[in-house]
């Protein structure tokens, strides 16, 4: 038995099948199919001929023809080929290394000629490398239930695993507030980071324990029905959590406060009712764009929200337009690489470069308001110019549903995320614009602190307790209450139960959570008295 130490992102016990996910790329996994991969490869070149055909303009026309040399090289593709054939390897891989052995052979040369084309080469197989990660992620990969274990997983690469057969999340890179992490807390399985994870545990047996940590690779016997034991005790305990399903949100001095839900997907919207949300507070909408090859259409959009109206039968539900840059892009939308995407063009910024992608999920959204009780939240605001545009943009696409004759809600409430410090600074002017205001503590604690959210290095110094974070989220509620503005918090801190008197006390009207957590946040709200002194 080896027993391997990380860091526990999300509790609960999992034993199960380990199954590495090859990051194509760099993965050495070998005897696979050597005309899948073939095939692969020439639906990756064909899409990469037909976009570079597709984005041809004066300007870029020299580029793209150097780049189309490359595309129907033969010497680059037969080396290709000829080691997908031997090999046996991913499509992707071979791809890195031929490009790898090239670049090795020819890039001391000063030729301009040779420099020319060895850059079109980079450029040409960076795109393909993008489109192959895109192709293979389509292929099944949890046919049975598993333990994912992976250098890191992408939210893209998240949303492409078969949710009901993941048993666990095992990473080397990632923290508790990492995308696939709180996406697979939303599945409520333990989640582990920081985990010196081994291509050599695929197919092993493991245990993972959320609590501590430590994951068991091959157990031993006694570990094992330690375990199973463990697992039984904690199955019971979540379900005496149960009889909480039905009761009122309330402190033990009378103050309702919501307790709401955060879902990632259309399937998390059962454990929302499960566990008896008084709503939901956030749906992260990216996951009607991540993993595709488009961007959805306004009535895909407004089937999926209009879903989720009726479903929650006249309970409160918030729409988040979708926070797409950073690490949540898939290769359709053509982000240009940034240096530093955390930073980069991403959420509303994002969106307010392409109006027509919001404008369309607006549209859908408003719509499926005439089905229930829907509210629009605006991600990574920070100014008040942002909003401004945001409201007249509303009106534009409210006009434009009153002359397609359309049934749409048209006093829907609008809130804003705050998650950046700049937003903390001006909460009270944001205030006066909107409904709500809703605390991304996640984000916010990563710029506060300028440090990354999901590196596992920073573990030690990302302190979402650290008292700038606390401070900012007093004073967002007092700034929001002067306006008459409801103020909640959606970030992962809302789920810590040492902070929730915190809250309370400070005056908070909502806390959103990953469904698993409703219960537990649900007991000690009932257990606190807000009038005691803090
Ligand atoms: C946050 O930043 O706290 C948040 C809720 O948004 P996300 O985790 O999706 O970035
Ligand atoms: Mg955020």
């Amino acid at each position: 038995m080896e027993i391997v130490r990380g860091t526990a992102a999300f509790p609960g016990i999992a034993i199960g099948e380990a199954r590495y996910y090859y990051q194509a790329e760099n993965s050495e996994e070998k005897n696979l199919d050597a005309s899948a991969q073939l095939a692969l490869l020439s639906r990756a070149r064909d899409r990469l001929e037909k976009e570079l055909l597709e984005t041809k303009t004066e300007e870029n026309q020299e580029r793209l023809w150097e780049e189309q040399e490359i595309l129907h090289s033969s010497a680059f593709f037969k080396a290709l080929e000829d080691m997908i054939c031997s090999e046996k390897v991913h499509a992707t891989y071979a791809l890195a290394v031929t490009e790898r052995e090239m670049e090795e052979a020819f890039g001391g040369l000063e030729t301009p000629f040779i420099k020319k084309r060895l850059q079109a080469m980079n450029r040409v197989s960076e795109r393909l490398l993008f489109i192959l990660e895109e192709l293979t992620r389509k292929t099944s990969f949890l046919v049975r239930p598993g333990i994912v274990v992976a250098e890191a997983l992408t939210p893209a690469q998240m949303i492409s695993l078969e949710k009901e057969n993941l048993l666990a999340l095992v990473t080397r890179v990632g923290s508790e507030v990492a995308h696939s992490s709180i996406m697979a807390k939303s599945l409520n399985v333990p989640v582990l980071a920081d985990v010196d994870v081994k291509s050599e545990w695929n197919g092993k047996l493991v245990i993972v324990d959320g609590y501590t940590g430590n994951v068991y690779i091959d157990p031993d016997a006694e570990t094992w029905k330690e375990y199973e034991i463990r697992r039984k005790c904690e199955f019971l305990e979540k379900e005496a959590l149960l009889c909480l399903k039905d009761e009122e949100d309330v402190t033990l001095d009378g103050k309702q406060v919501g307790i709401y839900a955060n879902i990632g997907s259309l399937d998390d919207l059962d454990s929302v009712k499960y566990y008896g949300a008084a709503g939901i507070g956030l749906i992260r909408s990216e996951f009607q764009y991540l993993g595709r090859e488009n961007y959805p259409g306004e009535e895909e959009l407004f089937e999926g929200y209009r879903n989720v109206a009726e479903a929650m039968e006249g309970k409160l539900a918030i729409i988040r337009t979708v926070d797409l840059g950073a690490d949540k892009q898939s290769e359709y939308m053509k982000i240009p690489p940034e240096i530093n995407p955390i930073m980069g063009n991403r959420g509303i910024r994002f969106c307010l470069d392409h109006r027509e992608i919001l404008k369309s999920q607006l549209s859908a959204i408003y719509r499926a308001g005439a089905y229930g009780r829907l509210a629009v939240m605006y991600p990574m605001i920070t100014s008040l110019e942002e909003i401004d545009e945001l409201r007249l943009l509303e009106e534009e696409v409210k006009a434009e549903l009153r002359e397609r004759k359309l049934p749409f809600c048209d006093d829907m409430e609008t809130g804003i995320m705050i998650e950046t410090p700049a937003a903390v600074m001006i909460s009270r002017e944001l205030a006066q614009r909107v409904d709500f205001l809703s605390l991304g503590t996640n984000d916010l604690t990563q710029y506060t602190l300028a440090m990354d959210r999901q590196n596992p290095n920073l573990k030690d110094k990302y302190l979402d307790h650290h008292p700038a974070i606390l401070r900012m989220i007093e004073l967002v509620i007092l700034q929001g209450h002067k306006e008459g503005c409801k103020v909640m918090i959606c970030g992962e801190l809302a789920s810590d139960i040492t902070l929730t008197e915190k809250f309370l006390k400070m005056g908070i009207d909502a806390l959103s959570v990953v469904p698993a957590c409703i219960l537990p946040v649900r007991k000690v709200l009932r257990s606190v008295k807000i009038s005691e002194r803090r």
